[in-house]
């Protein structure tokens, strides 16, 4: 081989195929001269050049295989056009234009020879990944999104202001109507969430999506109940009896499994008061079925909000489940080091941010604000207050 090529050309190998390991080898391609910096430095380039798998330069390793295959026999080709191919690949430059059809021909050589690692000797492969890893420390890189810079606070004031307003309307002419308590209730709900996201700068974070996620359902829900109310007078007990029951199962549950942590965040003891509190207000039994067995995204099909659903509710939920995409994309950071074949490594630091949920928490904040201002009619003074936001 030494008449062939130069020792310098295997020598950074040296690095990897020590003495210790591979004497023979070792003792033809080490080179003094080359030091162990360089040794690392080349082999890293290359390997940098061949990360890319349609390279012309991993082509081109691609081709001394295929090319050994096919004089040793393992390989037949099927006309003389494609031997042809064959012969010219290593005389002509990569601009060439038979290279358009040589390089995809020697890559799809490859896809056809499935058994092609059967005789290779993995132990080489596998002892190089596993030094020249170790070798190098990680160069971790992140996606640094832009922190929330947007007036929250402000926004959040004109909210309260409609919130205020609708709370009077209802206090003072409605105090007994329950389908203005259950409209109000769920958009209260969805105010404590953007609040929370906006009190402590929630935007760039994980658990902003969740918030981004639950303003979504409940905007959803309430366009449901409203779809449905003129066919069902009693949709809005049905929907409180749905929610009420669901914590009177787990007040169950708890007694059945007593004695229950003391310090645990669920208070069943509360939870039971609750739901005693809701029977004797309403002289009813509690109902306990899933309400209407429908799933948020049949409602929002429903109700024609497909978009909020499938492109925003269903990446949120991601995060909401911890699926893998999440995770990737929160908790991991990538490594640009070609020796360490990029790979992921834990962001225990916490240095990767996310990307502000704030315009979209406003854009279905001010749907829900616009689907009681159909109901209750709000002071376009107020209005207007909230809806201009999400213009700048
Ligand atoms: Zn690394």
């Amino acid at each position: 081989m030494l008449k062939i090529v130069s020792k310098d050309v295997l020598a950074p190998l040296t690095l990897i195929y020590t003495y210790s390991t591979e004497p023979l080898f070792s003792q033809y391609f080490v080179s003094p001269q080359i030091s162990i910096e360089d040794r690392l430095n080349i082999i890293m380039n290359i390997l940098r050049k061949t990360s890319d798998p349609q390279s012309e330069l991993s082509t081109d390793i691609r081709y001394v295989v295929i090319l050994y295959l096919s004089l040793s026999n393992k390989l037949y080709l099927a006309n003389q056009e494609q031997v042809d191919l064959l012969t010219q690949y290593p005389m002509v430059e990569h601009n060439n234009p038979v290279m358009k059809y040589a390089r995809p021909f020697i890559r799809a050589c490859e896809v056809a020879m499935p058994d092609l690692d059967k005789d290779t000797n993995l132990a080489y492969p596998s002892l190089f990944w596993e030094k020249i890893s170790i070798m190098t420390e990680c160069e971790l890189f992140m996606v640094q999104f832009e922190e929330e810079e947007r007036d929250t606070d402000q926004y959040i004031q004109c909210l309260w202001d409609i919130y205020s307003y609708l709370n009077e309307l209802f206090i003072k002419t409605s105090p007994l109507d329950n389908k203005m308590l259950v409209l109000l209730g769920v958009a209260t709900y969805s105010f404590k969430r953007i609040k929370e996201v906006s009190d402590h700068k929630l935007s760039n974070t994980i658990v902003g999506r969740s918030s981004v996620r639950v303003l979504i359902e409940n905007y959803i829900m309430i366009k449901y109940l409203l779809k449905n109310e003129v066919s069902r007078e009693e949709i809005w007990k049905e929907f409180q009896e749905y929610g009420i029951g669901q914590f009177k199962l787990i007040v169950e549950r708890s007694k059945a499994q007593a004695p229950v942590r003391e310090n645990s965040h669920v208070d069943y003891k509360y939870l039971d008061i609750l739901v005693k509190d809701f029977k004797d207000e309403y002289f009813l039994d509690m109902d306990t079925r899933y309400f209407d067995k429908k799933s948020i995204r049949e409602k929002a099909d429903i109700v024609d909000e497909k978009e909020l659903y499938g492109l925003y509710y269903d990446y949120d939920s991601a995060f909401e489940h911890g699926l893998w995409g999440a995770i990737r994309e929160s908790s991991l950071l990538k490594c640009d080091n070609p020796l360490h074949h990029y790979h992921c490594v834990p962001d225990i630091n916490d240095e990767q941010n996310l990307k502000s949920v704030w315009p979209d928490c406003m854009m279905v904040m001010n749907k829900t604000i616009s689907l009681l201002d159909e109901i209750y009619g709000i002071p376009d003074v107020l209005l207007g207050g909230v809806l201009d936001f999400e213009k700048e």
